[in-house]
């Protein structure tokens, strides 16, 4: 028998439509690359996102037509995430970090038909124009004042032309809710990048499940900031979240320094920020230089790389901050785990509780999670058992874009497909789970493995360290041994051993790093994250000490 329920499918413009009836003159403050502050409200988005559902109409866009993105956390772009993906085409956004010929790789692989650009993006565009014939229209998000006038794109449109030439009259339609709404490519350090291609279903669920209070917990109390781009990932899905609670949000734009950020959150009265580590380290580094405060921030989100325990201290302990960890991929959506302590935890250890805090989390409601060994077999939840990572929910990918890669499930005893992270973690018996290295980054020195993640925070604790990268270098006993690669704080001068001392009695002496090696920079890639592949091959003739 089935429920007499409605069947209303979940659908992303419900989320816009939503906003604009219940919570319609809430504001979205976004800092332009055209250098202003612009102030807008749901209402108003929601008109311009119709304006533009009709002019994509007119430019021929259809049912799954992929339409591309290459801008920052802005208004327009909101506008694209609903007007785009409520129409029943497919936002695709791509990171303009990548290389030009990646991102050229990409919209060929999407088959994208139009893509809308940031004007801090021009020179990729005029660098890949010619070759991306499945791109009919290249449409900068400007106003007609500000498009450039001799650049060499064919088919060049001008984004608030476009909008000024339609109406506001526009019924967003209604169709499966397992149709795409977006997609985002992994970063793929290896290989070609794979397109994740998510469903309104899929976008819906996880926005129900990232507001609720233990995951990102926003309600209509908020401002949010989202650091965390629009073009990786959905910005964690905080477009969509907010748009269901009616919180305000407030868009960074091309300015990520220290000085900016800091400057719009009190600005703004922001009340919670979502970004990676390597984003709150300039932000802090900033406030530490010149003394200042948050007047009005609570909380702030870290993920996309682990929070070094440090971090979290100066975030909780100087600056009243709650830091809250969460863990997620592409492949998800991208949250799968959010770290919220339990009121068991409550009476604590002020050190006990920063143990916890530091892990990635529990699953939020939607996403099921296990570790299990090398041959597939389930391990304990008991905290110190580590393998690598399976997940399996409506918000997971089942595949990858026009099949890429292959299927990318394994299935278990029981006959449940699971998602293979590629992270190997820890789960504790109270559900906490805590990335212990990506697999391929794991140390293996003999017959042990050591985390490069812990040996890295162990530096990052140090005050004269601003970053570090643990990475194993050959060595003819141990096959591979740690060496541990520093960028010193400016006006700093700690030396090797320092540094070696510093481990002493925090990690077990054979996790302490063979060597210390000092660089000015440690390479990143396009989401924030170290690349350490790259320096693997940069040390891969480093001759150890103990060698
Ligand atoms: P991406 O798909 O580019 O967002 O990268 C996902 C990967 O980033 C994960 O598989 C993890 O290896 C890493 N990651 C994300 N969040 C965290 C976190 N909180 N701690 C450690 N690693 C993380």
């Amino acid at each position: 028998m089935l429920g007499l329920m409605q069947d209303v499918p979940l659908l992303v413009s419900s989320l816009i439509k939503h906003a604009d009836r219940h919570h319609g003159d809430v504001e979205i403050v976004s800092r332009r690359v055209e250098g202003d502050i612009h102030r807008t409200t749901y209402r108003e988005l929601h008109a311009r996102a119709r304006r533009l559902a009709n002019a994509l109409e007119a430019l021929g866009v259809g049912m799954s037509d992929r339409v591309a993105t290459l801008a920052w956390n802005g208004y327009r772009h909101m506008e694209l995430y609903y007007g785009v993906a409520g129409k029943g085409a497919v936002v695709h956004t791509i990171n303009p970090r990548l290389p030009a010929e990646q991102i050229a790789w990409i919209t060929q692989h999407a088959d994208d038909m139009l893509l809308f650009f940031d004007l801090t993006f021009l020179p990729i565009v005029e660098a890949i124009a010619a070759q991306c014939p499945t791109v009919k229209g290249w449409v900068a998000m400007t106003d007609a004042a500000h498009m450039p006038t001799a650049a060499a794109i064919p088919n060049l449109l001008c984004y608030e032309d476009l909008l000024a030439a339609q109406s506001e009259r526009y019924e967003w339609p209604t169709f499966d809710e397992r149709l795409a709404s977006s997609m985002c490519y992994t970063s793929g350090t290896t290989g070609n990048p794979k397109g994740a291609l998510y469903s309104h279903r899929s976008t819906l669920l996880h926005t129900f499940a990232v507001a609720l209070p233990d995951a990102l917990s926003f309600g209509a109390r908020d401002a949010i900031l989202p650091v965390v781009p629009m073009f990786h990932v959905n910005a964690w899905g905080i477009p969509y979240a907010a748009a269901m609670v009616g919180a305000k949000l407030v868009f960074p734009g091309p300015a990520l320094d220290g000085k900016s950020l800091h400057a719009l959150i009190e600005q703004e009265k922001v009340t919670v920020s979502a970004g990676v580590p390597t984003v709150w380290q300039g932000l802090l580094a900033h406030m530490e230089q010149n003394a200042l405060r948050f007047s009005t921030m609570r909380r702030t989100i870290v993920g996309g790389a682990a929070l070094p325990p440090a971090m979290l201290r100066t975030f909780e302990e100087k600056y009243g901050v709650t830091a809250i960890h969460a863990w997620g991929m592409t492949e998800l959506s991208p949250v799968g785990t959010v770290c919220a302590p339990r009121p068991k935890h409550d009476d604590g250890a002020a050190e006990e509780q920063l143990r916890v805090k530091a892990k990635q989390g529990r699953a939020v409601f939607g996403v099921d999670m296990k570790i299990v060994d090398a041959a597939g077999k389930d391990l304990p939840w008991d905290g110190v058992a580590f393998g690598d990572l399976l997940v399996r929910g409506p918000w997971v990918v089942s595949g990858y874009f026009r099949g890429e890669g292959g299927d990318p499930l394994v299935t278990d005893a029981a006959g449940l497909a699971w998602f293979p992270t590629g992270d190997v973690a820890t789960i504790d018996a109270d559900g906490y789970m805590q990335i212990t290295d990506r697999s391929k980054d794991v140390i293996k020195s003999g017959g042990e493995w050591i985390s490069s993640i812990d040996i890295e925070n162990v530096a990052l604790s140090h005050p004269a360290v601003a970053m570090s990268a643990c990475i194993g270098v050959a060595h003819p006993k141990w096959d591979e041994r740690p060496l541990l690669v520093v960028v010193r704080k400016a006006g700093t001068s700690v030396t090797r051993e320092e540094i070696l001392r510093h481990y002493e009695g925090r990690v077990a002496k054979w996790q302490i790093p063979d060597d210390v090696a000092f660089v000015d920079a440690i390479p990143m890639g396009a989401t924030g994250k170290m690349l350490k592949n790259r320096l693997r091959e940069q040390f891969r003739d480093h001759r150890l000490p103990t060698a």
